[in-house]
């Protein structure tokens, strides 16, 4: 007989630090937080494990009273110590956030910005929104320094237009909200200043404060009618990393920012509201946050739009050629004139390989980025003006909160070939199945491919 626990997902993410050292927390039906370790990592897909995921888990009953060595950090009153975990569909409760019939969804959102007892806000307000608002801000240092790069301009460059003109002052407020030195939330949380503690529960803590502040300001009704909250929460004693949801519906859709906020952890935002919208994070075969060419893989680097299949995602771009067998036939050449990914919406090409009849192949994303406009900062990381290859699962995977792009490749020189190395018949199997790499190159990785359902337990 196993143990199991539900409850929804949050795992941090730290500039620069592999998924593997985020912290995990499992949040139950009502709303108690506890710290998940896991007690066997080597079993755990960390691709998986992106916050607002429903997930159950089974307990690690042999290390519920551990051995020091194996206790976390005391952040929670609880700890739940897990063998392995399973993402759980609930209907009810994780909508896959797709354009709907080819259309961008609307954004809004209330912003708490949030100060503790003489600590923060990291920003001020007039500044806070001046890098939401501003058509052209003149940024002084960090990645979003020069003009025109504030969200306002994230939106209305990468969308074309699709998420612009809901994105405005009137949709997107910004809320200060100071939280007193002691006291106790609605749910009972121990409200402590920001100064000397900064853990998940005292974050949560926060929020649920600031969410009180805002419904006696505005009203219920005022409020639901923004799809997103976002807290930026003080620094203190806090260090600086960020977290969201996947996937946004009512009651279970934030994205959150602790610590500092200047205009070099600004990209954080693009990110985390990235996930809210449905994104997963792109990756290259080695590393989570590998692919460079989008805030999904890199959110500490300069601006520059989602990739390609990102793009598609949202509804923001579209293909500007799609090729099948039926359009190319085996052993034939087709040039093709690719416009910059943010010169005009309908900018990429989209191979559908279905030469390769009866499996389950990726397709590829073909894109070409100069740096201009939002992807001016691409060429921080030298991955300006040069084609970018991605694969992407979305035709393998029925749900959005499972696709995921793969960065494979770049071409910067006139006459470079690229081909995919990978490109195999066998099955993803062993040890395969455990490394989080789509071995066997059918758009599925690990737990999420068939080839390894009897290796995962
Ligand atoms: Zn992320």
């Amino acid at each position: 007989m196993h143990l199991m626990q539900r409850g929804g997902l949050d795992a941090t993410e730290e500039p620069g630090a592999p998924l593997s050292q985020s912290a995990y927390a499992l949040k139950d039906a009502t709303g108690e937080l506890s710290n998940l370790v896991f007690t066997r990592p080597d079993l755990v897909d960390a691709t998986g494990l992106t916050s607002g995921r429903a997930i159950r888990v089974w307990i690690d009953a042999a290390a519920t009273n551990s051995p020091p060595a194996l206790s976390p950090s005391n952040r929670f009153k609880t700890t739940v110590f897990a063998l392995c975990y399973e993402a759980v569909v609930v209907r009810s409760l994780l909508v896959d956030y797709k354009p709907v019939n080819g259309q961008p969804h609307a954004f809004s959102s209330v912003t708490m910005l949030v100060s503790s007892c003489g600590s923060g806000p990291v920003v001020d307000l007039a500044t806070l929104q001046a890098a939401y608002f501003d058509p052209n801000p003149v940024m002084t240092r960090g990645p979003l320094s020069g003009a025109g790069q504030s969200l306002t301009t994230f939106f209305t460059n990468c969308s074309f237009g699709g998420v612009s003109a809901t994105f405005v002052p009137a949709n997107n407020i910004i809320v200060p909200v100071e939280v007193p030195c002691s006291g106790n939330t609605t749910s009972g949380a121990e409200l402590r200043p920001a100064a000397s503690f900064c853990e998940m529960r005292d974050q949560f803590a926060w929020m649920e404060h600031a969410d009180s502040v805002a419904l006696a300001t505005y009203g219920a009704a005022a409020l639901a009618r923004y799809t997103n909250r976002i807290y930026i929460l003080p620094a203190g004693s806090c260090g600086s990393f960020a977290y969201a949801t996947q996937g946004c519906n009512p009651g279970w859709c934030f994205s959150t920012t602790v610590g500092r906020l200047d205009w070099s952890s600004f990209g954080a935002l693009p990110h985390e509201l990235g996930h809210t919208m449905g994104l997963a994070h792109s990756a290259t075969p080695t590393d989570e946050y590998g692919d460079g060419s989008t805030p999904m893989g890199n959110p500490w680097a300069g601006p520059r739009c989602y990739n390609a299949p990102q793009q598609w995602q949202l509804g923001w771009s579209r293909p500007l050629q799609d090729i099948t067998a039926t359009t190319l036939a085996p052993g034939s050449w087709l040039t093709v004139q690719l416009p910059g990914l943010v010169l005009q919406s309908a900018s990429f090409v989209r191979v559908t390989p279905t030469w390769n009849a009866g499996a389950t192949t990726p397709t590829y994303f073909i894109s070409y980025r100069p740096a201009v406009g939002h992807d001016s900062g691409l060429g921080d990381s030298g991955l300006a003006n040069m084609v970018h290859i991605h694969t992407y699962n979305w035709s393998a995977v029925p749900a959005a909160v499972d696709w995921r792009p793969m960065w494979l490749g770049k071409l910067g020189a006139v006459g470079a070939i690229w081909s995919d190395p990978c490109y195999t018949t066998s099955a993803e199997s062993g040890a395969d199945c455990f490394d989080g790499l789509d071995n066997d190159c059918n758009g599925l990785t690990d737990s999420q491919d068939p080839n390894c359902k009897y290796v995962h337990v």
